[in-house]
């Protein structure tokens, strides 16, 4: 059959095709779990134990990132598991909206990223995330202070208060520097992809900073 009938058909068809390729832009994350199921992910704006006290997160929200990311998580876990350690998420992906009441909340520049100036946080782009260490019955073990926590032990050289938590940090800081990430002046759970530029647009590159501190310690 000719006539306008098929041109149609074929405009229905090449629409759905785009809007399937749109959707896909639209969400360029995956599920860190689903790429490496042994990492550990404890979503703490998804509870109670975080500086506002209350669940950010709806229940069963996953921890995703960029791809990229995901696999550069997975050979930090490889790393690790030589070492009968582990990665524990804290935060991944996290929505504009999320971050604006976080600023709310905290009004803290020093530690959370307006997100209305600049791209905002990094983490609502799919390219940093938050980690500890786990054992590798992925148990928590020590380390210089929990999430969030806005005091000294937070900054990234910070020494430690005993000589197995200044190897955790340092063995967390080395595998996720040879994986590819960047840590943070002053958090040490805070990582940011190395290449993390490739993955904002052009415009915003430029307004955006980052205190990137490339590890070059030895363990
Ligand atoms: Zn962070």
């Amino acid at each position: 059959m000719h006539g306008p009938h098929n041109k149609i058909w074929l405009f229905i068809a090449l629409a759905a095709v785009l809007m399937g390729i749109n959707a896909n832009a639209d969400c360029p994350f995956v599920d860190i779990q689903s790429v490496n199921p042994t990492i550990v992910v404890e979503l703490r704006y998804a509870g109670t134990k975080n500086f506002v006290n209350h669940p950010l997160y709806p229940q069963g929200t996953r921890a995703l990132a960029r791809p990229e990311v995901a696999a550069a998580l997975t050979k930090a876990q490889t790393t690790l598991r030589r070492y009968q350690y582990g990665l524990k998420i804290w935060d991944a992906y996290r929505p504009v909206s999320v971050q604006t009441k976080l600023w709310e909340a905290s009004r803290n520049s020093d530690h959370v990223a307006n997100p209305e100036v600049g791209v905002g946080s990094l983490h609502s782009w799919g390219v940093a995330i938050d980690a500890t260490l786990v054992d590798s019955w992925n148990r928590p073990v020590s380390m210089p202070s929990d999430f969030d926590d806005f005091t000294p032990a937070a900054m990234w050289r910070y020494t430690g208060s005993s000589f197995e938590v200044h190897r955790h940090l340092r063995l967390l800081h080395w595998a996720m520097d040879r994986a590819g990430f960047w840590g943070m002046r002053t958090e040490w759970w805070h990582y940011t992809i190395s290449d993390w530029k490739k993955f904002l647009p052009e415009e915003a590159r430029h307004s955006a900073h980052l205190q990137g501190t490339h590890w070059n310690g030895k363990l």
